[in-house]
């Protein structure tokens, strides 16, 4: 479980994120959904760990692992990141790639490995290097290496941007899929309403830095907290 309470951070004066707070439960997708520059990539780099609060707690599993003094880096939190620029490391091929963060025995490793790969419809992808993959095999590859360590939660900042509409769907069915197997928490941070209503099991919406209104995608498309709510999703149907 992931936990945000009052978490700010202040660049140069000025509030980017004021005052969010959030609980993600396990097995639960909480989609981050707001317009450009409201501050949805600042707190998911907090939840990481890339980057500290000005002020507030983070907790994973009940342990604080950031307030205003100490942050502890993505590596001692136990959660999975996946960045829209997700660059998979292009000397490692694929089993690589995947098992790069993992410190089990080999065996284990492969089998692993191997698990993941069919869960993202890539079997038998294990020898191939980055660059000899489409885009979305790649994403799906990093999709695989972020849930390799089974982290307990999984940060991922629109991770599906880039990908033709087919693929996209693809390629969240596939996320889904694992995420409620493996019963992770997952923050999805992005400025498309669709994908929110698509992926979310709570959505937080965000505006200049605040979360306005939090609830079920059905609860916040039919009963928006204000005008401004209500047109972000009147583009949708
Ligand atoms: P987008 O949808 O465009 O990705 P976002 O909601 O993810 O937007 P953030 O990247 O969190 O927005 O940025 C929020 C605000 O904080 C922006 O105004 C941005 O310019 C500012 N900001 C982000 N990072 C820094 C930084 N390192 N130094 C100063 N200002 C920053
Ligand atoms: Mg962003």
């Amino acid at each position: 479980r992931l936990e945000l309470e009052h978490v700010s951070r202040v660049y140069d004066g000025q509030r980017v994120v004021d005052d969010v707070s959030l609980s993600l439960a396990p097995g639960q997708v909480t989609c981050l959904l707001g317009p450009s520059g409201c501050g949805k990539s600042t707190t998911l780099r907090i939840a990481a760990g890339v980057e500290g609060p000005s002020s507030g707690v983070v907790r994973i599993d009940g342990q604080v692992v950031a307030d205003g003094t100490l942050t502890l880096p993505p590596e001692q939190r136990n959660v999975g990141l996946m960045f829209q620029d997700f660059a998979l490391f292009p000397h490692l091929d694929v089993a690589g790639n995947i098992a790069f963060g993992l410190s089990v025995p080999k065996a284990e490793k492969a089998a692993r490995v191997r698990d993941l790969l069919t869960r993202v419809g890539l079997t038998g992808y294990e020898r191939k290097y980055p660059h000899q993959l489409s885009g979305g095999e790649q994403q799906r590859v990093a999709l695989a290496r972020a849930l390799a360590p089974r982290p307990r939660v999984l940060l991922m900042d629109e991770p599906f941007s880039g990908l033709d509409n087919r693929l996209r769907d693809d390629v969240r069915d596939a996320t889904l899929d694992i995420l409620k197997e493996e019963g992770t928490a997952v923050l999805l941070v992005t400025h498309e309403p669709e994908e929110a209503m698509r992926m979310a099991d709570q959505i937080a919406l965000m505006r200049a830095g605040r979360i306005v209104q939090v609830g079920a995608p059905y609860n916040i498309y039919n009963t928006p907290v204000d005008k401004d709510a209500a047109g972000f999703f009147s583009d949708i149907n």
